[in-house]
């Protein structure tokens, strides 16, 4: 297992969009478990694999307390949406900065698991918003981009001079 990574907005490759994988294979399963590692290390709640600069259809999730229940979505499809919830988000990839967005309360989704296996099932709360918000990623989305211009640019300015700093 090894720690990946994680690139930064507003680092370019963050808007690739995601291929599907085609077989889940040994090579998928050591990029699981390396952004399972990744996630928890950082620590996270979510992961794309965009976020560590691997441009197919790959998720992990944990929103357990415990952080037990790690939760892998390969090629993921949100097949129904209803209602609507506002969460303060953040992720890995725009370091410090929360922010309110607006998504679906209710999602179904289907994906296949690490071993292969299509399953489905249903979300609501922290873990809707989580799947959105990694599904985002696969499709070159960060969250920022549902802000208003001038807080984008804020945001973008805020953390070019972080990363001049740190670099
Ligand atoms: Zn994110």
């Amino acid at each position: 297992m090894a720690l990946l990574p994680i690139i930064h907005y507003p680092d370019p490759r963050l808007h690739t969009k995601a291929k599907p994988v085609a077989k889940v294979d040994q090579r998928i399963q050591q990029l699981v478990e390396n952004m399972a590692e990744t996630m928890y290390a950082a620590p996270g709640i979510g992961l794309a694999a965009t976020q560590v600069d691997v441009h197919e259809r790959v998720i992990t999730i944990d929103v357990s307390e415990e952080k037990n229940t790690l939760l892998v979505l390969i090629n993921p499809e949100i097949t129904a949406r209803s209602g609507e919830q506002e969460c303060e988000e953040g992720c890995l990839s725009v370091p410090g900065i929360f922010d309110v967005v607006k998504r679906s309360a209710q999602i179904t989704v289907t994906a296949l698991n690490q071993r292969g296996e299509r399953f489905e099932f249903d979300a609501d709360g922290i873990l809707a918003v989580c799947v959105q918000h990694e599904v985002d990623h696969l499709d070159g989305r960060v969250f920022v981009e549902y802000l208003s211009l001038l807080k984008q640019n804020r945001i973008k300015t805020k953390l070019v001079k972080r990363a001049r700093v740190t670099a």
